[in-house]
């Protein structure tokens, strides 16, 4: 019999990219179904960017390039750092990658011994916990609930650090809830990491420009700028440009581990594909103006979808600041239905009203559902009608 490794052994398929799939194979045995699982924009992507890789094709730039990406993307990423988030980068700090998820598994895999320990607040991105455990390391999940707008405090940051502890991952705006942690808060997370110069921080900000705050966006860095040698800032035009299958992430950090992570790259995909580079690079470095109508539908959807959620009797909603998440509890749901939990839940409304959503307990923090509003209005308003309808039955 063909024996697997251990390590595949060891880790889960993406339960985002199954329930994205389950939803399109049940659509295309003819079923009525609305996706509300996937995790990408449904906006095309931005016109100029299209012509710039069209213009590369044609102009032959079809080839291998520098593993860690272009000087010219590479360049342009180093602006962006400057002008965005005020932080300075030398070439040799940055490696762009075939997306965000690449660049976190070259981190993982650069970075983690086995045993060293991960603090990873929940609910977290899907994808974190697995990567981890793929480098051998251990995921330390810090459940982060409503109460606490699924934010990590101080407190259970510090109370997680142990001696093994290498990396603490940051999200913000958050993937699966849009909370966006406020500069405040991250300087009161930052005293904590201070007082440990043994760990690291990685802060994911992949949905940087998703955002209707009228604050700046902040990282780490920008709440404790002397932790620049021990953070990373991972970054990609995936969501903002709505590029997710163009396939380009970076990062940013200390030039040993951005070395060692290119060397993992330089062994796996070799470079990202060099199109795309040039796409990634027009995109970055071009009018950022295109970001506003994107922007500004997803937050007119994200009230919709609130609201819309919250006038559910047993539904209740937190309103998000950004990405294209909400993260509503639905815990009284779970036990009128005489369910056990969420990802029960998610089934029996797929199967009831014909809605795929992301079960919490896949985030890491069950009792709640992800539901995605990437999607137009009227599937939107279509979607929250068949999820009551379907309550409405439970009484
Ligand atoms: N980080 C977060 C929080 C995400 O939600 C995603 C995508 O779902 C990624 C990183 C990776 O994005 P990509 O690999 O598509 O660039």
């Amino acid at each position: 019999e063909l024996q697997l490794s251990d390590r595949v052994n060891s880790i889960k398929p993406s339960p985002t990219l199954a329930i994205t799939s389950k939803a399109a194979e049940l659509k295309a045995a003819g079923k009525d179904i609305i996706g509300l699982g996937a995790g990408e924009p449904d906006f095309d992507t931005p016109e100029h960017v299209k012509q710039a890789a069209m213009q590369a094709m044609n102009e032959g730039f079809t080839k291998y390039t520098a593993v860690d990406g272009t000087p010219a993307l590479k360049k342009a990423i180093i602006e962006k750092f400057k002008r965005d988030n005020d932080i300075s980068y030398e070439p040799n700090e940055i490696l762009v990658s075939v997306g965000g998820k690449q660049s976190f598994f070259n981190l993982a895999q650069a970075f983690i011994n086995p045993g060293d320990e991960v603090i990873i607040p929940a609910p977290y991105w899907v994808s974190y916990p697995d990567m981890v455990i793929m480098a051998e390391g251990v995921p330390v999940i810090v459940k982060c609930p409503a109460e606490q707008d699924f934010k990590i405090t101080p407190e259970q940051l510090e109370a997680a650090i142990t001696d093994k502890t290498k990396l603490l991952v940051l999200n913000s705006p958050s993937n699966p809830t849009g909370m966006i942690y406020s500069l405040d808060e991250l300087k009161a997370l930052a005293e904590v990491l201070k007082k440990h110069p043994q760990v690291y921080v990685a802060s994911d900000d992949m949905y940087e420009h998703i955002r209707w705050t009228s604050d700046k966006f902040y990282n780490i860095l920008n709440a404790a700028p002397e932790l620049k040698e021990r953070a990373i800032i991972l970054n990609g035009v995936s969501k903002a440009y709505a590029m997710t299958g163009w396939r380009i992430g970076y990062a940013g950090g200390p030039a040993k581990l951005i070395g060692a992570m290119k060397k993992v790259q330089g062994q796996s995909t070799s470079c990202p594909t060099s199109i795309s580079q040039v796409a990634a690079e027009a995109a970055i470095s071009g009018d950022q103006n295109v970001l506003d109508p994107m922007i500004a539908a997803f937050e007119q959807r994200c009230d919709l979808v609130v609201d819309g959620l919250n006038a559910i009797k047993g539904i209740t909603c937190l309103r998000p600041d950004g990405a294209f998440y909400v993260y509503p509890n639905i815990v009284p749901l779970i036990k009128a239905a005489g369910l056990k939990s969420c990802t029960e839940f998610s089934a029996w409304l797929l199967e009831k009203v014909g809605v795929a959503v992301v079960p919490g307990d896949a985030f890491g923090l069950g009792g709640h559902m992800r539901i995605s509003y990437a999607t137009d209005e009227a599937t939107l308003k279509d979607a929250l009608a068949r999820i009551e309808k379907a309550v409405a039955e439970l009484d």
